[in-house]
């Protein structure tokens, strides 16, 4: 039961819902005494020759009218239990939604997408169970329970109730019993159904490769294994889920069968009238579904706990990257002061960047270069703070990056990342992503300078076409070059292009740099690239190799030493040569 302590904060905030609801339950409950007893007085009365047309009509619309309020409150303590328990659910799926758009790469790197959707949809239901069924069936079991044994043993014979009650514990020993044994196999089967869906997910993700390597039956059956399993294991909950209503029955005809049996006894000794055990039978009657939602009780509030757990677990998770509130709420301009003494990823060992220090005027170009894997995409991720936990500085503007408050540092970057990402809608939003408000014309211009504008006039719907796995399929290059255009509508004070141009041909790569150039006065500009052409033009050019800067300087300095650059250069323009046939 402490998932109602750990819930109490929200019971609190819905206090009046939940009051009223509970109210309402206990009404009902005491209302659900009355047909009982009045069924019992009329049978005395009959067996007595003393019943009326006038009683008759008075005890009908008793039971009448106790039917009618109780049809009323239920639907009311429905509608406050179970409509502040979706609230619960509402308010948690924000809070963790907030939570997800807050936490950094990292996070994202040790969670796996299914289990974070698992949490935001399976457990969150869990949760709301606890708080609209789970709260229902305790209060509801104890009220109607209480409220009937309380009536048996007053109204009618506390020495029968007793009776009736004896066989009761049995209830409790085996519903004891069964649940430890169905907390067990229920938890298996859960293990069972996220490994399948986990599999699903990873199939489908992957059938390009399942697909080209002929691998569709090893995973068909793989595939059927596992449901087996799931069917096996479910088969095992049900098994001992349907031990309960029997139970339940089986006990309760126990009680019948004494209630009846030292009923009839006390009734032909005069210590009880017929009415009295008609009643007294009824409320017997009364009891079951009170054991039954105990049962269900245990189920409920056994999952939500677990449920709790994990989503509270989630949402403790410290955000990495921090905002201040305090901060410098302006965008970041001016120049680039790079001084990295050493960076490692979280949880690695090795060193990914040592000594990078450069510095970038305002307004000026500068090329990355290095071969795969030297750091070039993590020297990027540190300036726009994707990581923090260096060791070292670096400023914009005279200003250490982590004193601007996010949001506005944030706004100072179009970053075009090298597994760029389209939305499923159509090319006009997802130009105008991070710019709502972008005019069609300024939507134009952005994708003239990505070199995309023809492509788009040529499909049938122009800029309302829709891309995705609905839509039409773009060729990785026309991915890039819609990606760029996005970063570049934003106009941003520093532009940075991860190898975005990879899937272009050198032309097309060339009109682009040159119509950046020409529209980027006074902004800065970051590309990183593989080929060479790509920043031959730039102010300052990087080589990394290992995490290092071993080359440093122009295009036509870089050409006058002998290094890593100029080999790489004089390869790549002998291999175009060749692709070219020349
Ligand atoms: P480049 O962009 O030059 O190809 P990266 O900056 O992507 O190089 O990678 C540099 C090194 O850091 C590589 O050894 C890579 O394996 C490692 N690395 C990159 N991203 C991560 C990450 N998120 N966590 C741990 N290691 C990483």
């Amino acid at each position: 039961m402490k998932v109602f302590r750990d819930l109490a904060w929200f019971f609190k905030q819905e206090r009046k819902s939940y009051l009223l609801g509970i109210l309402l339950l206990l009404l009902v409950a005491a209302l659900q005494l009355v047909p009982p007893k009045v069924i019992g007085i009329v049978a005395d009365e009959i067996g007595n020759q003393t019943l009326t047309w006038s009683k008759l009509g008075i005890w009908t619309a008793v039971i009448i009218g106790s039917g009618f309020f109780m049809y009323i409150f239920r639907y009311y303590w429905r509608i406050c239990i179970f409509g502040s328990s979706v609230k619960l659910s509402r308010l948690l799926r924000t809070k963790l939604y907030d939570h997800f758009t807050k936490m950094s790469s990292s996070f994202y790197q040790r969670k796996r997408i299914g289990d974070l959707m698992a949490h935001a949809t399976n457990d969150i239901q869990a949760i709301q169970q606890t708080a609209g069924s789970g709260v229902l069936t305790l209060v509801d079991s104890l009220a109607t329970g209480g409220s009937v044994i309380l009536a048996m043993a007053f109204t009618i014979s506390w020495k029968l109730t007793i009776i009736a009650l004896l066989p009761m514990p049995i209830i409790a020993i085996l519903t004891n019993w069964y649940g430890t044994k169905l907390h067990h196999r229920f938890r298996l089967a859960q293990e069972a159904f996220s490994s399948l869906n986990d599999k699903t997910q990873e199939s489908i993700s992957g059938i390009k490769v399942i697909k080209t390597f002929g691998q569709e039956k090893e995973d068909i059956e793989e595939f059927r294994k596992q449901s087996d399993d799931v069917v096996q294991k479910n088969i095992a909950v049900a098994k001992i889920d349907a031990l309960y209503d029997p139970t339940i029955s089986a006990v309760v005809g126990l009680s019948f069968f004494l209630s009846i049996g030292f009923g009839a006894y006390f009734v032909v000794n005069g210590s009880m009238t017929i009415g009295q055990l008609i009643s007294f039978n009824t409320y017997l009657g009364l009891l079951i579904w009170p054991m039954l939602a105990f049962g269900w009780l245990f189920n409920i509030v056994e999952r939500g706990r677990a449920s709790y757990g994990r989503v509270s677990t989630l949402l403790n998770e410290k955000v990495d990257i921090e905002d201040t509130s305090t901060g410098v709420d302006q965008v970041p301009s001016g120049e680039i002061d790079y001084k990295i003494q050493i960076f490692t990823y979280p949880n690695e060992n090795t060193a990914v960047l040592q000594n990078i220090n450069f510095a970038l005027a305002q307004g000026k170009t500068l090329g990355i270069v290095g071969k795969t894997g030297a750091g070039k995409t993590t020297l990027l991720k540190l300036l726009i703070r994707e990581f923090e936990g260096y060791k070292g500085e670096i400023r914009i503007g005279g200003i250490p990056i982590h004193e601007y408050k996010l949001d506005a540092f944030r706004r100072a970057f179009g970053y075009v990342p090298q597994d760029h990402f389209l939305f499923s809608t159509s090319i006009k939003e997802n130009i105008a992503f991070a710019k709502a408000d972008a005019s069609l014309s300024e939507i134009e211009t952005a994708a003239e300078i990505a070199n995309i504008h023809e492509d788009i006039l040529n499909f049938t719907e122009g800029y309302q076409t829709i891309v995705g796995e609905r839509g039409v399929s773009l060729s990785g290059g026309q991915k890039q070059r819609i990606s760029i255009a996005r970063a570049v509508l934003l106009n941003p004070e520093i532009l940075i292009l991860d190898d975005s141009l990879s899937a272009v041909d050198a032309k097309t790569e060339e009109m682009i740099l040159s119509a950046l150039r020409n529209n980027r006065e006074g902004k800065t500009t970051i590309i990183t690239s593989h080929r060479l052409s790509a920043i031959q033009h730039a102010d300052i050019i990087l080589v990394l190799d290992e995490g290092k800067i071993v080359q440093k300087g122009m295009h036509e300095e870089l050409m006058n030493e002998e290094g890593w650059y100029k080999d790489m250069y004089l390869h790549q323009q002998l291999e175009s040569l060749v692709e070219h046939g020349g």
